[in-house]
């Protein structure tokens, strides 16, 4: 019997079974669907878009989305340890201090405000430009901000940004985000640093007291009256119980909550559909479901060979105000981003790399919320996850907005030099009716789904201030999804800074 058993050995939970073992008193267990990364490409930055879907993807998808074209998205998440940390792009933003505000109001607490968080996200990172009172200098992840690597088509943007008058920023992770920056990303020596690469080190890893468990898949809560008292698992198809005083889940924004549907906590008739009885009755679990969008891409043919990344070939989102794109202060309302090569989701036909490049765009905050749902009891049957992108006018408007603007910047004479012409969607595209229909068919995940057990002070969250989900004593939800509302950016940083201050508050438990 271990004092914490942690469910899920990515992003969250790399962070949690480092941090709640630093005490040798107490014994920590974190157990991982997944195996030890082996796979080198994973650590290669470049290839990240091209391993989705090996066995260490849980390869999700969404149902057809009528705000789309009626598309199917796939929806690829790590099942590995480190998570998804181990498929992400490796851009580090840590969001503006407004999206912070939202949650400190949904929460009532300044606890989740940004100048509370701001330690969290100092602790967790070790700056290339060093500690101040705003960057971590010796924390974990490497966080790296590049200078002469970012590609010359990426420069020419953030040039045609300026000429455009967005301001200059340089760095995401300040106090501001509008403005023109290269991408902070969490890479070292060439290499990507998963979240397990930099918290689970050789010396983590040798404690007696932490037990890192892969290979075993977590079926459900074992829920014994108001406890949870351990998790049902399989290890190479034979059953056991992981018991544990306090358990904290860490699957992520799908997993988590799949995982208290099948143990029979959530909407009771989402659990009767799905042929599971009803423990407790917590009707939020699966809602709130959002993500961002990016539009891949407007694409350009370039008249000279753009070089090939030497990063992640997305090298510099800007972050914009949709009204005034000078306007440096308050939070973004759309991004773009520029990839080093053509960028277009599965609706277009593949575009040769080499005299491309695209300038992706899309609504830092979406309105639109959907949900998800277990298909039946079992790991194995496939879950229906609903995201409702596009459903509301908001994001339509939003989106054809930042569409216009991608469009100014990729007009704007810095990129004279490198523009042929527009590939897509191509010079004929230019009523709201095409544009909408354009964007529709253009529009791929961002992947950063979230919200779907949301912390809040209301009696609907799924877990309250202190991530403890309501109902059940030694339970809680560390993950992406109690993000109750989602930051301007990737959503990395804020995981990993929930995780960061969720342990710092671990007083009064084993
Ligand atoms: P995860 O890291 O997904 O961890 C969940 C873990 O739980 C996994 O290891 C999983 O295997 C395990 N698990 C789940 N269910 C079970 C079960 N039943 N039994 C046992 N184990 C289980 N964010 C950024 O900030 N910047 C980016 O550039 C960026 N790009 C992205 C690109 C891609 C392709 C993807 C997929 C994500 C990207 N993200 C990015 C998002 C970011 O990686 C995630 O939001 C973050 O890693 C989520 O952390 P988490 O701890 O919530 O979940």
């Amino acid at each position: 019997r271990f004092d914490v058993v942690i469910i899920g050995g990515g992003s969250a939970g790399s962070v949690l079974a480092a941090r709640l073992s630093e005490n040798p008193d107490r014994r920590v267990a974190l157990i991982e669907a997944g195996l030890e990364p082996t796979d080198p490409d994973i650590a290669q930055p470049s290839m990240w878009p091209f391993i989705q879907g090996r066995d260490y993807d849980w390869a999700y998808e969404t149902v057809p989305q009528g705000g789309t074209a009626g598309r199917v998205h796939a929806w690829p998440r790590g099942r590995v340890v480190g998570g998804s940390s181990c498929l992400h792009a490796m851009a580090h933003v840590r969001g503006h201090p407004d999206d912070f505000e939202a949650w400190a109001e949904a929460t009532g607490t300044r606890n989740w405000s940004y100048d509370r968080l701001l330690p969290a996200f100092r602790r967790s990172e070790r700056f290339s430009g060093g500690g101040s009172e705003l960057h971590g200098g010796d924390g974990p992840l490497p966080v790296w901000l590049p200078g002469e690597e970012v590609n010359p088509v990426v420069r020419a943007y953030m040039e045609a940004g300026l000429q455009r008058g967005v301001p200059s920023l340089g760095d995401h992770n300040g106090r501001r985000l509008n403005g023109t920056a290269p991408n902070a990303l969490t890479i070292r020596d060439g290499r990507r640093v998963s979240a397990a690469d930099a918290y689970l080190t050789a010396a983590v890893r040798a404690r007696p007291n932490l037990a890192i468990l892969t290979g075993l898949l977590v079926h459900r809560l074992v829920l014994e009256g108001d406890r949870a008292a351990g998790v049902a698992v399989t290890r190479a198809g034979v059953g056991e119980i992981v018991s544990g005083g306090e358990i904290v889940l860490c699957a992520g924004a799908i997993g988590s909550p799949l995982l208290l549907q099948r143990s029979g906590i959530g909407d009771p008739e989402t659990l009767r559909r799905a042929g599971v009885a009803c423990r407790l009755a917590v009707p939020e679990v699966g809602r709130n479901l959002h993500d961002h969008l990016l539009g891949a891409g407007n694409v350009y043919r370039s008249s000279r060979p753009v070089p090939p990344t030497r990063l992640q070939h997305s090298e510099s989102l800007m972050y914009l105000n949709a009204a005034d794109v000078t306007r440096p202060d308050g939070a973004p309302d759309i991004v773009l981003g520029c990839v080093t090569g053509p960028s277009v989701s599965e609706s277009f036909a593949p575009i040769a790399p080499g005299f491309a490049y695209t300038l992706l765009f899309g609504v830092t905050h979406p309105t639109s919320r959907g949900f998800l749902a277990i298909g039946g009891p079992e790991l194995s049957d496939r879950p229906l996850i609903d995201p409702a992108y596009m459903r509301t006018e908001h994001d339509r408007l939003t989106f054809r907005r930042a569409f216009e603007v991608a469009r100014e910047v990729g007009s704007a004479p810095a990129l004279e030099g490198w523009k042929a012409d527009e590939l897509l969607p191509g010079p004929g595209v230019r009523t709201a009716a095409e544009i909408d229909a354009f964007i529709a068919k253009a529009a791929i995940t961002h992947h950063h789904p979230v919200g779907t057990c949301r912390m809040g002070a209301d009696t609907g969250a799924v877990v309250d201030p202190g991530l403890k989900l309501s109902g059940l004593d030694n339970l809680s939800v560390v993950d992406a999804s109690v993000i109750p509302t989602i930051p301007s950016g990737p959503v990395h940083a804020a995981v990993l800074a929930i995780a960061e201050t969720f342990a710092a508050g671990w007083t009064d438990r084993p």
